[in-house]
């Protein structure tokens, strides 16, 4: 198995231009299991970031209210940080339900948002922030807003010589918030679905509420079709139901089937929107 460990960001990036088979490796809580189980194996060739945590775990909270998240930050450095706690709690609640005390330790903000899977518990709350993504390559750094990210299953817009370098999350205004994560258990289980909300307190402004979901569809989803309803009052059940099946096509699967995902979603969000 060949593993490059660069000590810079730069020297990665440079490198990655002229070797665009090496596959990015920061906490490795996504790869290992895929080593284990044999998706990959030792004629993977794999670039280690953790020499660069220094440079990209940061969060830092601008003067326009955005906040700025290295994509090396631990999802325990997450939970563990007042600005989140205080400012953006939708983050912290998706944070602290992922996984095991182990697994946050070592799992990153950005491998979650790159290994791209609808089931990842980070990816609504940060839609519904209107997050958005800054990838560096050798010569260039470019912004994608994380809604246009996902292209379809496991597949994102992300170049092989590109990296994931810092996320900026947008405050939201004064409203409620809902964060909801449906699983087995309470702890260390993959979701059937996970739900982000919110609902500005003076809904006659421009935006006035956002919903995004996962494990719905082979993608993490922004519910626009529903964010639509919602804006033009259209709130009845039946109303609220043909909204989301725009949105939303969930399978059957190991975890879920496909009707508990939508009626339950469907009663959650229901419950979130008449909640007064
Ligand atoms: C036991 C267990 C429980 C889990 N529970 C949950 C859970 O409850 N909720 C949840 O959402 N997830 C869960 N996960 C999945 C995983 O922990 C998260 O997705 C985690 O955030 C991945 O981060 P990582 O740094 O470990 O990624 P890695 O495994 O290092 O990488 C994951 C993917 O992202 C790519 N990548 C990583 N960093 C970058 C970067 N900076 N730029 C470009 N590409 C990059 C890698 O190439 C790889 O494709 C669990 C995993 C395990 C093993």
């Amino acid at each position: 198995m060949k593993v490059f460990i660069p000590k810079s960001l730069q020297e990665a990036v440079s490198f990655l231009k002229e070797n665009q088979n090496f596959i990015p490796f920061a906490g490795g809580t996504d790869l290992m299991p895929l080593l284990a189980k044999g998706v990959l194996s030792k004629k993977n060739s794999f670039i280690d970031l953790n020499n660069l945590t220094e440079e990209l775990s940061f969060i830092n909270l601008q003067e326009d209210g955005n906040l700025w998240i290295g994509s090396l930050a631990t999802i325990r450095k997450l939970c563990e940080n007042h600005i989140i706690a205080e400012h953006f709690p939708l983050i912290a609640a998706s944070a602290i339900n992922i996984g095991s005390v182990q697994i946050r330790n070592l799992a990153t903000i950005g491998g979650n948002i790159a290994n791209a899977s609808p089931a990842a518990d980070l990816i609504p709350a940060l839609l519904v922030h209107d997050s958005s993504l800054i990838l560096t390559s050798d010569k260039k750094t470019r912004q994608i807003d994380l809604k246009d990210y996902y292209v379809s299953y496991k597949r994102t817009s992300r170049k092989p010589y590109e990296l994931i370098t810092g996320i900026i999350v947008k405050p939201l205004e004064q409203g409620r918030i809902l964060f909801r994560k449906i699983g087995n258990r309470k702890n260390l289980s993959l979701s059937k679905i996970v739900v982000s909300s919110y609902i500005a307190k003076e809904f006659e402004t421009k935006d006035p509420c956002r919903f995004a979901a996962g494990s719905v569809k082979e993608i993490p989803a922004r519910l626009f079709n529903l964010e639509e309803s919602v804006i033009n009052r259209r709130i009845s059940e039946s109303e609220l139901r043909n909204a989301l099946l725009r949105d939303i096509s969930p399978i059957n699967d190991v975890r879920s089937t496909c009707i508990y995902r939508t009626e339950v979603l469907l009663r959650v969000i229901r419950k979130f929107i008449e909640w007064k």
